[in-house]
């Protein structure tokens, strides 16, 4: 059983590998005439300027990939959402994804760091809304009347990721870190498991379908596919049997 006055907060960090089970393209998976087309020419603010109806394609793609009823949340999305309800203590859940599929997995207040592929933003006046159709270079926003200002409301590469204040005071008095199905080579993410391993003094675990770049940054990583890994990891955290979850006391007592 666990004690809910020995659960330490705990922050999860999630990206690609964990929504590939449900079968979305990730960026570099991108068929079809995808394929042949650059990220660097799709998502950067250069090249929404240069070129608004390519970047409008690509996404209006994506969007409609993640809108497919076969595309739904996998069991380690569902595992996530179940220890955010039972952990006693709190489980930040911090996604480099843009899908929305922990939110249809149960899972609350999700920080999409990337932002969301299912919002739109208005770089005229700032407003966001959910947004599920096509957007094209003659799309008004609705609030301030410009046309063809709206844009996927997701970072580009060369833009500030979001929450990161937030994510940063977080991971620094957590006292568990999980990563899953990142690739620990996209900064800032990729050093989340410093911070909160040195300042946060968490224990901290990889849980990924092979040795990410970061693993050896890691005090524990287990390797395999996200749908195996980590509901059996939420398991053993529910159940009190993870080992080396270091409890308050255990953090306190490293104070010392
Ligand atoms: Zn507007």
């Amino acid at each position: 059983m666990i004690h809910s006055d020995e659960c330490p907060p705990i922050v999860i960090l999630t990206g690609a590998g964990i929504s590939k089970e449900s079968g979305l393209d990730t960026f570099r998976d991108a068929d079809g005439i995808w394929s042949k087309v650059r990220i660097e020419d799709v998502a950067t603010p250069e090249a929404f300027r240069r070129d608004p109806v390519t970047v409008q394609q690509f996404y209006n793609h994506r969007r409609a990939g993640l809108l497919d009823p076969a595309i739904t949340p996998n069991d380690a999305h569902k595992a996530l959402a179940r220890l955010q309800e039972n952990w006693p203590a709190e489980v930040m859940l911090v996604t480099q994804n843009i899908d929305d599929l922990h939110e249809r997995g149960g899972a609350k207040n999700v920080l999409h760091m990337h932002g969301e592929l299912l919002k739109a933003r208005c770089e005229a006046c700032g407003n966001i809304g959910d947004w599920r159709e096509d957007l094209t270079i003659s799309t008004p926003c609705f609030v301030c009347g410009s046309i063809g200002t709206k844009r996927p409301h997701v970072v580009w590469f060369g833009e500030m990721p979001l929450y990161m204040e937030n994510i940063e005071w977080a991971l620094t008095h957590c006292g568990l870190f999980i990563s899953i199905g990142t690739s620990g080579n996209v900064y800032p993410a990729a050093g989340f498991v410093n911070l909160a391993r040195l300042r946060g003094k968490a224990h901290t675990v990889e849980l990924n379908l092979e040795p990410s770049e970061g693993s050896a940054l890691f005090h524990e990583c287990r390797h395999g596919p996200a749908t195996e890994v980590v509901p059996a990891y939420v398991e053993e955290l529910l159940s009190g049997s993870a080992p080396h979850v270091n409890t308050i006391s255990d953090r306190a007592a490293s104070d010392v």
